[in-house]
């Protein structure tokens, strides 16, 4: 996977972005803070994908989503809460849960993929199918797709749709796999 500095600021702005549209207040600073769940996938027990040196999707998408956090203290209309922030295991219910006790404008779930074919490269974003918001949250996907793509150089998998845990958020959500870890 390349450039997570860059995966980080593209989420940032994207966040940005959307939750000003959905909370209305233009995205203007000094306003309520707009809030922005970032989920980490996977955790604790549960390791996700893993490439071939070793490195596991559970630690690559919680250093992502910290570097997210990080960026994010630019932007000060941008309050990003993460759905954990160490290696600790969480239920999918828990995460959903996460998003509603923040307040969230905007769930971003982050992934990585994993290919036998190690050549495999590029991003996908997913929308769930029968999501609560599902014209906000395709057009979060598509941002997110399109931004990710850029940031990443990497090749534009497109905008898929999948039955996905996410479909039980209440605002826009999104799920991205933001490379391979093989
Ligand atoms: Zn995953």
């Amino acid at each position: 996977m390349r450039g997570p500095h860059r995966v980080a600021v593209a989420i940032s702005l994207i966040g940005i972005a959307f939750g000003s549209v959905v909370i209305g207040d233009g995205g203007t600073i000094g306003r309520t803070p707009i809030v922005v769940v970032i989920d980490a996938g996977h955790g604790g027990k549960e390791p996700g994908a893993a490439g071939q040196s070793g490195v596991l999707e559970k630690d690559i998408m919680l250093a992502v989503a910290r570097r997210i956090a990080l960026e994010a203290v630019r932007y000060p209309n941008l309050c990003i809460v993460l759905t954990r922030m160490d290696d600790r295991f969480l239920k999918l219910t828990e995460r959903i849960a996460r998003a509603r006790e923040a307040r969230a404008a905007v769930y971003v779930s982050l992934h990585a993929n994993a290919a036998a074919d190690g050549t495999a490269r590029g991003v996908e974003t997913y929308v769930a199918d029968k999501a609560h918001d599902e014209e906000g949250s395709r057009r979060l996907a598509e941002a997110l797709q399109e931004a990710v793509v850029i940031a990443t150089g990497s090749r534009d998998r497109g905008v898929r749709s999948a039955s996905l845990y996410i479909a039980r958020a209440s605002m826009p959500a999104a799920l991205v796999e933001v490379g391979f870890v093989t």
